[in-house]
């Protein structure tokens, strides 16, 4: 087992930081968390109720630096001071699912991407549960791993994995590991540079070994073309939407194939999540299904009668005859590109807000045949503006959900979609991508 030491500093109070703060205590070590923001109420209880020594808005540097390793919570920086400070010291550092995995006797099932992590994790933890598996889902979603371990240790764990949380592991291994794809995301924390953030990416088949899965969208150029540059030890399951041929599962316009022992037919309309990369999503968590031997009828009756999680093509409601679709979790071009690519309606879509690096382009043919009229949802919508003035007429600026959606029911007729899929984060006008669905949600009803 990894050696941590016997003093620990959590830095970061949020659920991960509890979390990992509430195994150490339990586990016998000297436990400090710090956080350089306010703690909340319910965090500081429940610290204090476990005898956690904690401190807010601000670091006490000297207690910090001798520690023996530093548990860092994945919203954390490299280039602030603490990290640092930290760093030069060169004390270990890690994240709270490197440190909890060596207490956990469970499994796991990990899955990164730039995106569909989040579905895909709960579609797997949807058929292993409706197996009967003594499952957990954990990572960036829902408690924290440290604490599910501390509190009641599972058999098997469906953990969403950041590239934030992948940076600091080191030792820890999957059992089966999931790369949904890979698009330009978070650059920022990796030097604006994307083969960082690949290498990043890629963590999440660190130390697999010959008995283990490695499950990849084999329609991603990014993944392929850096496969072929690694010595993959372990088993590999591709799967794609455009090739049959040595693939795990695949799909077409009207079926899809899991090729798990024996195979399992099913057809695309009794999948419950629409659109192509939920059907990618789908491909990944039957194989996973599949490889744990989980009865074909399990898997696809998991698959038909799945409900995703809020704010991803979310439907609404119909007023009118207008349809409202909310899929204010699409931060990027990539998530708001298989958004508008499932329309099959004339869309009056909404879109903005904070731009990561955005190149529009690459909507451009999509927007060109399903748009009807674009209406801007961010402080600052010159880009957007600049890239589709001359393709679509009707561009129109809101500063509130509420004046985008009237707008949008204004200009929306009957057998139309209204897609709020942003391709932004949301911070400008909005306090997270969950407001901003909320919001337009609340406006669509009150119309
Ligand atoms: P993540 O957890 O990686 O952010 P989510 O499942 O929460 O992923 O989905 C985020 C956004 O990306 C949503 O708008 C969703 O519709 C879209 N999305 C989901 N799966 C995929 C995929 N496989 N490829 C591209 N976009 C996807």
């Amino acid at each position: 087992m990894q050696n941590f030491g016997q003093k620990i500093v959590v830095l970061g109070a949020g659920e991960s930081g509890v979390g990992a703060a509430l195994l150490a205590k339990k586990i016998g070590f000297d436990v400090l968390v710090s956080d350089a923001g306010p703690i909340s109420e319910a965090g500081k209880l429940e610290l204090s109720t476990n005898e956690i020594v904690w401190e807010e808005k601000g670091h006490s540097m000297d207690e910090i630096l001798r520690a023996d390793t530093i548990i860092k919570s994945p919203g954390i920086p490299e280039k602030t001071r603490v990290m640092e400070e930290i760093r030069k010291a060169g004390i270990k550092v890690v994240s709270e699912i490197e440190f909890a995995k060596p207490f956990s006797k469970g499994k796991t099932i990990c899955i990164t991407g730039s995106n569909g992590k989040t579905t895909t994790a709960l579609l797997i933890h949807h058929i292993l549960a409706k197996a009967g598996f003594d499952v957990a889902l954990a990572g960036n979603i829902g408690q924290s791993y440290a604490r599910q371990v501390a509190k009641l240790d599972r058999e098997w764990y469906v953990l969403e994995l950041s590239s934030f949380q992948l940076d600091d592991m080191y030792d820890f291994k999957a059992n089966v590991a999931v790369l949904t794809n890979i698009t330009a995301d978070h650059l920022d924390r990796y030097d604006y540079k994307i083969e960082n953030y690949i290498q990043s990416k890629f963590r999440i088949i660190n130390n697999l070994s010959p008995d283990d899965w490695f499950i990849y969208n084999a329609d991603d150029e990014v993944i392929m073309k850096e496969l072929a540059t690694k010595k993959i030890n372990t088993n590999t399951a591709p799967f794609s939407l455009k090739k049959k041929e040595k693939m795990a599962a695949f799909a077409d316009e009207k079926q899809l194939t899991i090729n798990i022992k024996q195979q399992l037919i099913m057809s695309i309309h009794e999948l419950a999540l629409k659109g192509k990369h939920n059907t990618q999503n789908a491909l990944a968590a039957g194989i996973a299904g599949r490889l744990l031997e989980i009865r074909k009828e399990v898997v696809r009756e998991s698959l038909g009668d799945f409900v995703n999680a809020e704010h991803r093509m979310e439907f609404v409601a119909k007023v009118n005859g207008i349809e409202f679709i909310n899929d204010s979790k699409a931060t990027n071009i990539n998530a708001t590109w298989f958004a508008l690519e499932s329309m099959d309606k004339p869309t009056i879509w909404v879109v903005g807000g904070v731009d990561k690096g955005n190149d529009y382009n690459e909507l451009t043919a999509l927007v060109k045949e399903k748009v009807k009229a674009i209406i801007c949802l961010g402080l600052d919508n010159k880009k957007i503006i600049e890239a589709f003035s001359g393709i679509v007429d009707t561009i129109v600026e809101a500063n509130s959900a509420l004046e985008a959606v009237a707008f949008a029911y204004q200009l929306g007729s009957k057998e139309e979609v209204v897609l709020l899929s942003p391709a932004c984060a949301s911070f400008d006008l909005f306090e997270n991508y969950e407001d901003r669905g909320n919001q337009f949600k609340k406006a669509v009803k009150l119309l």
